[in-house]
């Protein structure tokens, strides 16, 4: 039988504020376990929340970058249940009334755009941490640093058929959020995690199958094997006429399976009631305009001003957007330069291959957008090739020295353009390799790029290519 996947995504960001979302500790990552703690976030009798007005403010950001309605008056919920990271007995959320509702997220996948409904997007406290020492003791150890850290979670439609267009929304979402600046997307260290809900359906069918629940993703990759595997699972389950159950199931990375870890709760299991504690969160229109006029360009809206300002294709445009930075990179070379095409062509070869193989960040590259500009008009103006302004490259990037016209005198590798030399060079090469030339003659012309190369070799590469080209074609034609 022919079945349709159905996946939903409930994606928890880690908001990139300084301190909690209800107290003043610090949210620093890697701290000394328990040292930005307090009586409000280790769930102490009588201490009080009070919400970090940042927290609101950058969920209104989420909410208008994915054209969701914000709520003017928003709750906080308590929903219960008892774990030993949690140290109130509830996690401090929003239920029936999130702060927004009703957006979407455009994604591509082969070339095809699609619209994929964000439910909602509600503010809410992440849990602390089980650490479990190496020796395994029978001890477990809980660090309440995470407690209480500002959380988003944002909730889309089942509107996803296939796991590539999953992956397309999660990487399009983390685009945004990373954007916006509000979310740091480290999704090894769990500041981007994703919940997959994953379904199938015999086509045609308009009831949804039971869901599964997948957790504990902490790569694209993974999320998208993931995916596969748990619709595999479900089609042998259904082929066989048995029934998929609604469970919870984790992911395990090393063996490309999952397990389940229990069954899955209903909202009513967690008792959900406003929190006494904390006011609704209103929030004036004011407010929401302004932060709409503070939204950065979006992605999406960035490669379509790449494709349509610079002619570059989409392709192309899709890995300059790929962080702010780096698009801010091109966009400073490609003033200074003024040949947008040729420094795109430039940074998505030598400069991006070399911070891969360095695995450095664009924030950090030694050559400076003017330092490149400054290379590629080297090449314009014809001072040296291409091939050589790869050399010249490399030793910018090397020694960090932005001054590529100053290395090129310093190496002596100012291009070759006297005609008169070139001539002398090209008869001696001709003349040093009878059979080649011979072989030319009688019609086996690819001895041609092997003549060249040979000049080139005499001028260690510094011979003006397109003129090496015409003045071989005229000794051996002419
Ligand atoms: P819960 O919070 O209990 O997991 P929600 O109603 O908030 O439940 O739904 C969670 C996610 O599951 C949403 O992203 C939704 O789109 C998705 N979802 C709901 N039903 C299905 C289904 N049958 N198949 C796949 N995804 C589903
Ligand atoms: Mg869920
Ligand atoms: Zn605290």
């Amino acid at each position: 039988m022919n079945f349709e996947v159905v996946i939903g995504l409930e994606v928890h960001a880690q908001l990139l504020t300084k301190t909690k979302i209800f107290c003043s500790c610090s949210t620093t990552f890697g701290d000394e376990p328990n040292a930005n703690t307090c009586p409000v976030c280790t769930g102490l009798p009588g201490a009080l929340p009070v919400l970090n007005r940042r927290v609101v403010e950058y969920a209104i950001r989420a909410g208008l970058a994915t054209n969701c309605r914000i709520a003017e008056r928003s709750v906080f919920a308590r929903k219960n249940y008892f774990y030993p990271d949690l140290p109130k007995g509830y996690q401090i959320s929003q239920y029936d009334l999130p702060i927004c509702e009703d957006g979407f997220l455009d994604i591509f996948v082969d070339g095809e755009q699609k619209r994929i409904g964000i439910t909602r997007i509600h503010m809410e406290e992440d849990a602390g941490k089980l650490v479990h020492p190496d020796d395994y003791s029978g001890v477990s150890y809980v660090d309440y640093n995470r407690a209480c850290v500002p959380l988003l979670e944002i909730v889309s439609e089942p509107d996803m058929r296939s796991s590539a267009e999953a992956v397309a929304y999660l990487k399009g979402l983390r685009d945004i959020l990373m954007y916006l600046e509000i979310c740091d997307g480290n999704m090894e260290e769990g500041s981007f995690r994703c919940d997959a809900n994953v379904s199938i359906r015999p086509f045609g069918q308009e009831e949804f199958g039971i869901r599964a629940e997948l957790k504990n993703m902490n790569s694209f990759r993974n999320v998208q094997r993931a995916i596969d595997y748990e619709v595999e699972r479900q089609r042998e389950i259904l082929e066989q006429g048995g029934r998929v159950i609604q469970e919870t199931r984790l992911w395990d990375a090393d063996q490309n399976i999952s397990r389940s870890m229990r069954g899955k709760e209903e909202a009513h299991d967690y008792r959900y009631f406003p929190d006494p504690d904390l006011l609704p969160v209103v929030v004036e229109p004011s407010w929401i305009e302004a932060v709409r006029k503070s939204l950065p360009e979006l992605p999406q809206a960035k490669r379509d001003r790449f494709m349509a300002e610079y002619g570059l294709p989409a392709a192309d445009a899709d890995i300059l957007i790929g962080s702010r930075p780096l698009a801010d990179y091109f966009e400073a070379a490609a003033a200074a330069a003024g040949n947008a095409k040729m420094v795109s062509n430039w940074i998505l070869s030598e400069l991006l291959r070399r911070l891969n193989d360095d695995k450095g960040s664009i924030e950090s590259c030694p050559v400076s957008p003017a330092g490149l500009a400054g290379l590629l008009k080297l090449i314009e103006n014809g001072t040296i090739s291409g091939k050589i302004a790869k050399q010249v490259f490399a030793a910018m990037y090397a020694e960090g020295n932005d001054d590529a016209a100053g290395i090129v005198k310093a190496r002596g590798l100012v291009q070759i353009d006297d005609r008169q030399a070139l001539e002398e060079i090209v008869r001696r090469v001709l003349a040093a390799h009878p059979d080649e030339v011979e072989k030319f003659r009688q019609g086996k012309t690819k001895v041609f790029g092997f003549l060249v190369g040979q000049v080139m070799r005499e001028t260690r590469g510094k011979a003006n290519p397109g003129l090496v080209n015409e003045l071989l074609r005229r000794e051996l034609e002419g």
